[in-house]
């Protein structure tokens, strides 16, 4: 039986369930859909349970006396490639297509403007050639060129986010506890990354992987407009009642958690 209806009237359950973090097992509730939910609608919950993993793993870092530097105001990350899944590209598309005229073209301008920027500094032609993604040493340098070219996220603002709670997860999963200014070239200085004992985000690839046979399975966030422009909708690969695709997600983010720690 379904216990409660949402705003838009949908039959919603609470659904219990567990998730292996490292050494521990995290345990959660979410409110779901009772009918037919895609992987895509269910982001929000994905998205809270990635808070979760980083607020402990901030609480860990506090405990062992070294401190998270990621603060609102230092978006220096923000010039890296940002991986966006496919489903949170069709999630961001949808939210861009609602946003008013005005608002939505200033976002499209700055996405044409960083895509300008980065043909203009000869990283567009490599990243175009998507083959990059087979081999580690040419990923390392795209990454660190991408850097070099300098090219803001379109979503930043005054070095801020300015869709933070909508934020892809690899933008959550990225922690440094080395001095901000540090991140303003992490090729040439010593960043101290935290790890994570799970990436939400790698189940989300591993799903585009399959679906697109791309040995990637997100996109660079700066080709999101050009993505979102192609009306495709990912999210229907994994799609049943929201307790049947939570349950495909959790053990799609299991399995491939243990395969990276093999
Ligand atoms: S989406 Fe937000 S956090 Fe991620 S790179 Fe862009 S501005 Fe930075």
């Amino acid at each position: 039986m379904p216990d409660t209806q949402n705003d838009a009237g949908l039959a919603m359950e609470t659904v219990q369930f567990s998730l292996p973090v490292g050494e521990i097992s995290l345990r959660a509730s979410a409110q779901l859909p009772v009918g037919r939910t895609t992987l895509t609608q269910l982001l929000p919950i994905l998205q809270n349970l990635e808070n979760v993993i980083v607020d402990k793993v901030g609480e860990e870092a506090r405990s062992a006396g070294k401190r998270i530097s990621c603060r609102a105001g230092c978006g220096a990350c923000c010039r890296q490639m940002a991986p966006v899944s496919l489903f949170e590209a069709e999630a961001l598309s949808a939210w861009m297509g609602s946003l008013p005229e005005v608002r939505r073209t200033e976002l499209e301008q700055r996405f044409q403007r960083a895509l300008s920027a980065l043909r203009d500094a000869g990283v567009m032609e490599k990243l175009l050639a998507g083959d990059w993604a087979l081999d580690e040493e040419r990923t390392t340098q795209l990454a660190i060129d991408y850097f070099h070219a300098g090219v803001a996220c379109p979503f930043l603002e005054e070095e801020s986010c300015s869709i933070h709670p909508m934020r892809p997860l690899s933008c959550r999963e990225y922690l440094v506890t080395s001095p901000p200014e540090l991140c303003r070239d992490p090729s040439a200085h010593e960043v101290s990354g935290v790890r994570l004992p799970m990436k939400l985000s790698r189940a989300l690839y591993a799903f585009g992987q399959e679906m697109t046979e791309d040995a990637r399975g997100w996109i660079p966030l700066v080709f999101l407009v050009a993505w979102g422009r192609r009306g495709a909708t990912p999210g229907e690969y994994v799609a049943g009642s929201g307790r049947e695709v939570l349950r495909a997600f959790l053990e799609r983010a299991a399995t491939v958690s243990a395969s990276a720690n093999d």
